[in-house]
């Protein structure tokens, strides 16, 4: 029996041409210095597991108090109890331990036993498909010249994405702080403008301005079943799911959610039984983990429902690769001016590459398959704890 001897966080340095605006969207800009982190779990045989994500969600305080406390000196491989048990300290924890570090150290754990079994975390789960259909996830609108600015833009784009061998796209269009948004009828335009430029049989979604009221949000939807768009994501607060079931009630073009609504897979029940979405959302960061995400999809299941995943990454192709209720891979955020397809430094290779077909391979090298480059994080650290 192995048990986990240590956990460490690596916060290092690293360069990237995305900018976040003051609500929070990413939009391209000149190359700039930022920070990204790693929490690597160790186990007594001398396997270790990875994630990336935010310093922020593995500050020390939140890792030594509540992740070390849960989870050294125990088996890894039984994660489900350390899931529940660490999920537990939430309650506790003032806020301080969010779904996002649980799933972090949820993400790690998996690796780490993956790495030991030398399996793919997708395989270990129980396998279902060797690869997936990518959508093309644009970045939210901006106001910069041959970028997200106009209809147009996104109509041009949207041929780059369909040469680029896409076979569905998601458009995210204008939130503030955009001078002149949100805009119903500019969400329109954007999305009539693509879906001129695709023709008629190419699935198309809409991922809006996400705090629409109620009327707004049904006549953007109204417009986009006139446009025969595929789904219609997040246009009001996830907080309330009444008006989710109110405007789910009245459209006949799918209703995607919830995706940033806390309360893991309880909440996501609450949203079937109460008919607020026609598709279900889940994400691995969004619900607590890996664990938390195949669960939201398998009650999906059970109620004849699809359940497609936020958000690309190894977590999120771990998920693809073990449900079956599920459809696309989203690929993004994309931008004109900004190359998906080259690895941050940290990485020798992305782990979602774009095959001839339009679809993303699960990884197959074992763990998340993740192809990091230590080196470069060794060699750009901030801190260790
Ligand atoms: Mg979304």
């Amino acid at each position: 029996m192995i048990e986990i001897t240590d956990i460490k966080v690596r916060v290092f340095r690293h360069k990237t041409r995305k900018h976040k605006d003051s609500a929070g969207h990413s939009h391209p800009g000149p190359l700039r210095d930022t920070t990204q982190a790693m929490i690597t779990i160790s186990a007594s045989d001398g396997t270790q597991g990875h994630a990336f994500g935010a310093a922020e969600a593995m500050r020390p305080h939140v890792i030594e108090n509540y992740v070390k406390t849960v989870y050294l000196r125990q088996n890894p491989f039984d994660r489900e109890r350390l899931w529940h048990e660490l999920a537990h300290w939430q309650r506790g924890s003032a806020d301080q331990l969010t779904d996002r570090t649980l799933a972090l150290a949820d993400m790690a754990l998996h690796d780490l036993i993956g790495r030991h079994l030398d399996m793919p975390v997708h395989k270990l789960l129980g396998g279902v498909r060797d690869r997936i259909p990518a959508y093309a996830s644009t970045m939210c609108g901006d106001e910069l010249e041959g970028g997200l600015a106009t209809p147009e833009d996104y109509a041009r784009y949207a041929e780059w994405l369909v040469q680029r061998g896409y076979k569905a796209i998601k458009l995210h269009t204008w939130m503030p702080p955009v001078s002149w948004a949100p805009n119903v009828k500019a969400d329109l335009k954007a999305c009539a403008a693509v879906r001129e430029a695709v023709g008629p049989d190419m699935p198309l979604m809409l991922d809006a301005f996400h705090w629409y009221d109620r009327l707004s949000a049904l006549e953007l939807g109204r417009g986009l079943e006139k446009l025969g768009y595929y789904w219609f994501e997040e246009p009001m607060d996830e907080q309330s799911m009444s008006s989710y079931r109110w405007l789910a009630s009245q459209l006949d073009i799918p209703v995607i959610g919830p995706e940033s609504a806390g309360g893991k897979y309880f909440n996501r029940a609450e949203w079937i039984v109460s008919r607020a979405c026609d598709v279900m959302r889940t994400g691995v960061i969004d619900v607590g983990g890996i664990g938390a995400a195949i669960k939201t999809a398998s009650l999906a299941e059970a109620f004849g429902i699809n359940c497609e995943v936020h958000s690309p990454g190894a977590g999120s192709l771990a998920v693809l690769g073990a449900i079956k209720n599920t459809t696309w891979y989203e690929r993004g955020l994309l931008h004109p001016f900004i190359d998906y397809d080259e690895p941050p430094e940290y990485l020798n290779a992305i782990v979602d590459p774009l095959d001839d077909d339009g679809m993303v391979p699960l990884p197959c090298g074992p763990g998340l398959g993740e192809d990091i480059n230590f080196d470069y994080i060794d060699d750009n650290l901030v801190s260790t704890q």
